[in-house]
């Protein structure tokens, strides 16, 4: 299938807005340069498909830059195994990064700036316990106290922060500090942190480090070092904008003074060659993106793989780019998804029927078609010759030819679905029933001429004449049938597992559990459902893992990318019913 990201024709949302403005105002001399920046601290959910989509389509429409920028700053909890993943499912998405830095590239760059910041008078070292830094923070109604180290001279901060970098003091035993406002009305002012002592190894820079540079500090500063224009994140961010302004403003007022630098001159040198020298980037919000029935938080994500509610990752049941990749999902229908939900600044949580919804669009138009019977009965065909086999050429897509077509055997003994019989119809079943015709699909028309039952009532074979003069699955004479059943011969088909999942959550919002539960609890015990006595037809049986296809009147289906075996044992993942919840719900607001 195609992944080739289009651009949308739509209305622009607020930040296409705004980079308009920019380009008209020349602001950045026409230059658009975006970045997703995520930790690699866990797998990409859906939410930040969002931001993929917005900050890689940016830079398509405007034919800017994108940067993937792995946000490393913190060396316990980052993994290389995340790294991979977060390549894998923006590329998949369809997406290709024009630069594809780690902050901790910057690791050498940041220490420099951060020795800037104090010798400008504009950062500290602060000995102060964590807890009396908490305590002299103060509230959001009082200021807070000026530390009394606040006011040490640039040459002992300098020689103190040299110390940390080089070892010689602890874990927790000072940090370095901006030095804004105690006062500030915003707390994130406060002389926040911008360095802490950490004697821990990090996934890239190992022991090289023992001091490791603050989200906001590296943030903004990883934006000017890349050239960013447009640094794009979500709302929980807004707070923290005043400081990513300081952290940048503070940078372009010291490379005005490249006396500063002394004998780091060429630090001095490659800062000011950058591209976001004077071009400052800026800081916009976004609303994050949330879905009816899960949660998208990489520590609850965490949760649920390390506790085993599910088989890992990429589990088909999770809200993960992974996950939704096992389960069938396609790059278009996700791209799809975030367009249609657009770009908002006020939170709201979406219906996840709206993401099925667009799946179903694009797998209608491009998922081949098979039949696969999930819950077998035997159909005996009573007059059909032993040793005949009819072979039955069908379209593998009923509305675009280019897909070719495939050859189903047919033969004296069928599987159908048990759910398509009924011993006493009622008038509106329209499947199989005694002395009932029904059109098996592309083949001959059948009626019912009896069945048996095993001692507990269950249907155990179900017994049909066909007429031959329908061979094709239509009648000559003009009758009628309203029941077309889909069927595989019992003789060619092919067992398989097939996997349907449903929520993984038994509530709508489990990310507000009642008191005294977590979202845990919630946990859906019943959310896979294996069925392993399927029978689908002979050319499923090559099937390359990944492929998506339908199964008639059953469901939208993808050969499971871990389990399924191409000429072997055949796993079939439900991806979603061909139920269309989505226009249904639209229908009841109406
Ligand atoms: P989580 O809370 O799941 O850990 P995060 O924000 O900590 O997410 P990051 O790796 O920091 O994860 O995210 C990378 C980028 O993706 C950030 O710019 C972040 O704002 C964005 N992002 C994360 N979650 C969402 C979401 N639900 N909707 C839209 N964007 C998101
Ligand atoms: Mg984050």
């Amino acid at each position: 299938m195609s992944n080739k990201p289009e651009a949308p024709e739509k209305g622009k949302d607020f930040i296409r807005t705004i980079i308009d403005a920019d380009n008209e105002s020349d602001k950045y001399g026409g230059r658009v340069h975006t970045r997703f920046p995520p930790e690699p601290n866990g797998y990409l959910h859906i939410g930040h498909a969002k931001s993929i989509c917005l900050n890689f389509g940016v830079a398509r429409d405007y034919q800017g830059k994108c940067n993937l920028r792995f946000d490393d700053t913190n060396p316990v909890k980052e993994e290389v195994e995340y790294v991979d993943s977060i390549r894998e499912d923006v590329s998949w998405l369809g997406f290709s990064w024009d630069a594809n830095p780690f902050a901790s590239d910057y690791f050498e760059k940041l220490y420099y700036i951060a020795e800037l910041f104090i010798k400008m008078g504009k950062a500290y070292v602060d000995h102060q316990s964590a807890d009396e830094i908490r305590e002299n923070r103060g509230t959001l109604k009082e200021p807070g106290k000026n530390s009394p180290y606040r006011d040490r001279t640039v040459e002992e901060n300098l020689d103190l922060f040299r110390k940390m970098r080089a070892g010689e003091m602890p874990d927790g035993e000072c940090i370095l500090r901006g030095k804004i406002d105690m006062a500030a009305p915003n707390v994130m002012l406060r002389d926040p942190a911008l360095y802490r002592i950490k004697h821990a190894d990090h996934h890239r820079t190992g022991d090289a480090w023992c001091i490791y540079p603050m989200y906001d500090f590296t943030h903004g500063l990883s934006d000017a070092i890349e050239g960013i224009t447009h640094s794009i994140c979500t709302l929980e961010f807004e707070n923290n904008r005043p400081l990513y302004d300081w952290c940048v403003n503070t940078l372009m007022e010291g490379l005005k003074q490249p006396e500063l630098f002394g004998e780091n001159s060429s630090v001095y040198e490659e800062l000011a060659a950058l591209p976001g020298f004077n071009q400052r980037p800026y800081q916009y919000e976004f609303a994050r993106l949330n879905i009816t029935g899960t949660v998208l938080s990489k520590r609850k994500l965490i949760q649920l793989v390390k506790e085993g509610h599910v088989s890992g990752w990429d589990d088909p049941r999770m809200p993960t780019i992974s996950g939704f990749r096992r389960r069938g999902f396609t790059p278009a229908s996700i791209r799809d998804f975030c367009e249609r939900i657009g770009v908002a600044k006020a939170d709201s949580t979406v219906e996840y029927a709206l993401l099925e919804a667009c799946l179903r669009e694009d797998l209608n138009a491009r998922a081949p078609r098979y039949l696969g019977v999930m819950d077998p009965v035997k159909l005996i065909i009573e007059n059909y010759p032993e040793d005949q086999v009819d072979e039955f050429t069908m379209p593998l897509h009923p509305e675009d030819e280019s897909y070719g077509e495939r050859v189903v055997p047919f033969s004296r003994e069928l599987w159908i679905e048990r759910a398509d019989f009924m011993e006493e119809p009622p008038k509106k079943f329209f499947r199989l029933g005694p002395g009932r015709e029904v059109r098996l699909r592309f083949a001959y028309y059948v009626t019912c001429t009896g069945y048996e039952k095993d001692e507990n009532g269950r249907i155990t074979e179900i017994r049909a004449t066909y007429d031959p003069e329908t061979k094709g699955g239509w009648s000559k004479d003009g009758r009628k049938v309203k029941g077309t059943l889909h069927w595989v011969s019992a003789a060619h088909g092919v067992k398989a597992e097939v996997r349907n999942y449903g929520n993984l959550f038994t509530c709508e919002n489990p990310n507000a559990p009642e008191e005294g539960k977590t979202f845990v609890d919630y946990v859906n015990p019943d959310s896979l459902e294996v069925l392993d006595e399927c029978w689908v037809e002979p050319a499923l049986a090559d099937m390359a893992p990944g492929t998506n296809f339908q199964f008639e009147r059953t469901g939208y289906f993808c050969a499971d990318a871990r389990d399924h075996k191409p000429g072997g044992k055949l796993v079939f993942n439900r991806t979603a019913t061909l139920r269309d919840t989505w226009a249904k719900m639209q229908k009841n607001m109406k």
